[in-house]
């Protein structure tokens, strides 16, 4: 048995309205009733983060609240920012800093990720950092510096206390969107060099310990293939994760992968 508990996130990106939100987490809900052995959360439009919560708590699940962004400051005078105060007050658990459309489409860079990151552990809060090369990044042979300037950067003054609080999701910008995946090696590969590089700037524990999950296409049919790499613990899931019995495909193949 793997001491890492898969993580599988569904981030369901500017998608979904009051109706479907909520069809779509009954859906997941009661797919995923059965399923323990891996860890799951869905990471809704800040609008539908609370009746979202509605539901899950009615049902008693496990699935665990996420939001997509935050705003680093404290709350006051910051319009149209979300703080990790009231993302806390709607229930969120969890954050992402630093996904692949934050970076390349609204143009957050490392340093403004890595404040979002910090302050999202010392809100108390697990982050999802987001790391990634694009594809020009990669057929030019610079994937490894890529992801490791990345992950250098967005943890920069992260302590490795802290980073029991953090998870690593490696994906690739070419893969997002486009049903194009990693192969289960180039992933692994990717993966191994990053637990590799966490030994070094933090220890043998915390990179042992810290989950890095893949993103980028993942769906029911590929999912337990590549979540059985050794150094693969999980995904991040986008448009897969609007379909509640595709979603519910992945985290099993998460939850298998486990007893791997
Ligand atoms: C994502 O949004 O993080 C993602 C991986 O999207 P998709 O699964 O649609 O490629």
């Amino acid at each position: 048995m793997r001491e890492r508990k898969p993580f599988v996130g569904g981030n369901w990106k500017m998608n979904t309205n009051r109706t479907t939100s909520a069809d779509l987490t009954r859906g997941v809900v009661d797919a995923l009733a059965p399923v323990t052995g891996a860890e799951t959360a869905i990471f809704p439009p800040f609008p539908y983060l609370l009746a979202v919560r509605s539901i899950l708590r009615d049902r008693g699940s496990s699935i665990r609240l996420g939001a997509q962004d935050c705003y680093h400051k404290p709350d006051g005078a910051f319009t149209g920012e979300v703080s990790l105060d009231m993302l806390k007050d709607c229930g969120v658990e969890i954050v992402l800093a630093g996904h692949s459309e934050r970076r390349h489409v609204i143009g957050e860079n490392d340093e403004i990720v890595n404040t979002k990151l910090k302050a999202i552990v010392d809100a108390g809060l697990t982050a999802v950092l987001c790391i990634g090369e694009t594809l020009d990044q990669r057929e030019s042979g610079h994937t490894d510096p890529v992801n490791q300037r990345q992950l250098r950067a967005g943890l920069a003054d992260v302590s490795a206390d802290a980073m029991e609080r953090v998870i690593i999701a490696y994906e690739p910008v070419w893969a997002i969107g486009t049903g194009k995946t990693a192969t289960p090696e180039d992933a692994q590969d990717v993966h191994g060099k990053l637990r590799k590089l966490l030994g070094q700037v933090y220890n043998a524990d915390v990179a042992r310990r810290t989950r890095i999950i893949y993103g980028g296409s993942v769906k029911g049919a590929n999912a337990e293939e590549l979540f059985r790499q050794p150094d693969i613990d999980g995904g991040l899931i986008g448009g897969a994760s609007l379909k509640a019995p595709e979603f519910a495909q992945i985290v099993k193949g998460a939850a298998a992968s486990a007893k791997a």
